[in-house]
């Protein structure tokens, strides 16, 4: 299907009602953590009688650990969060799995090339690194513009200089504030010139950027509402430029607190330490789970233990929008900080 009509129809979905995705990355066990962002988004949807789409991101190959993407959906399922278009259910606007939508989005880089918004680079990392003139922003070190309005003349001598070295695409920013007015985390803005630069959205290794992937999922599933942790916030600005870019209003942005640890530090999925499976091995039930999950928003009291649906009976609209964020490790009655 081209690409214009299957945005159509993710605009009519979105006039339906609220849709809310959660998209996790099939990168390992989620931690508790993950656990939360996907409850918060569930909620959201659920109290406003909308539809949840399950999106698995596993653009990255590299990244993906094998069975991962089933234990994701085994532990949402377990925790009674359940979904109304996936990769397992299937649904009016999927494939619901990144990895089978690549020819999707050659399509809408062709899109943004036909707008002259998208150059090659030649770049590497440390090229960029190692430009004198690059400055930092919040998302890290600034791209220069080195490849951006090159000729054809100095292109050909830029591959030369990089024999076998496969480009870039990167995106064209403008110079100018783009902001968004998050429900939980209020205003952030970013001049995506000053701040990012032109910004990668397919790969030098050919993977399809996650900045792009995801505005043209969220467009084309129709999404209204989009609830994730709060690490992703740098990220809006740059995926509101291409959303403005593909001529669709961006979606409502929940960026949600994340959760860390004793020391302060955010969970990683690398240790597995707050992983269901090792909770569930101490004992754990599902609503236990769920309540201490809730509790460490300012939902409940400590030691609760609740059903999903629950709590979706008890929490009211504004303790949905202003979650507060403590964080008791699991087990430790003292870290009520
Ligand atoms: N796949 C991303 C992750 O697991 C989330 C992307 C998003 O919610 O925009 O971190």
């Amino acid at each position: 299907m081209q690409f214009d009509e299957l945005l159509q129809n993710g605009q009519t979905l979105r006039r339906r009602c609220v849709r809310g995705r959660y998209a996790p990355s099939p990168t390992g066990s989620l931690h508790l953590g993950n656990l939360r962002t996907a409850l918060y988004a569930w909620l959201q949807v659920r109290m406003a009688d909308g539809q949840l789409v399950l999106r698995m991101e596993d653009l990255d190959e590299n990244r993906a650990v094998e069975g991962s993407a089933e234990e994701i959906l085994d532990d949402l399922r377990w925790l009674g969060l359940d979904w109304d278009e996936g990769p397992d259910v299937g649904g009016p606007v999927g494939p619901y799995t990144q990895s089978e939508r690549t020819e999707i989005y050659e399509q809408a880089l062709d899109i943004l090339r036909q707008q002259g918004l998208v150059f090659r680079c030649y770049c590497s990392r440390k090229d960029i690194r190692e430009a004198a003139s690059a400055p930092h922003g919040p998302g890290g070190v600034v791209y220069p513009g080195t490849c951006r309005g090159m000729s054809a003349e100095e292109e050909e001598k830029r591959k030369a200089e990089h024999p076998g070295r496969k480009p870039a695409h990167r995106f064209v920013v403008a110079d100018e504030e783009v902001g968004v007015d998050d429900v939980i985390a209020g205003h952030y803005a970013e001049n995506l010139a000053r701040d990012v630069g032109d910004f990668v959205v397919r790969r030098r290794d050919q993977f399809f950027a996650y900045q792009l992937a995801v505005v043209v999922d969220d467009i084309l599933m129709g999404i209204t509402d989009v609830v994730r942790g709060v690490d992703l916030l740098t990220s809006t600005p740059r995926q509101i430029a291409l959303f403005e870019t593909l001529g669709v209003e961006a979606p409502r942005f929940w960026h949600a607190p994340l959760m860390v640890d004793d020391s302060g530090d955010r969970l990683s999925k690398r240790d597995g330490s707050d992983s269901l499976a090792q909770l569930r091995e101490q004992g754990w039930d599902a609503p236990r789970v769920i309540g201490y999950l809730a509790a460490t928003l300012g939902w409940v009291d400590e030691g609760a233990c609740l059903s999903a649906r629950e709590l979706l009976e008890e929490l009211d609209d504004d303790e949905l929008h202003n979650p507060t964020s403590s964080h008791p490790a699991p087990g430790d009655e003292k870290g009520t900080g």
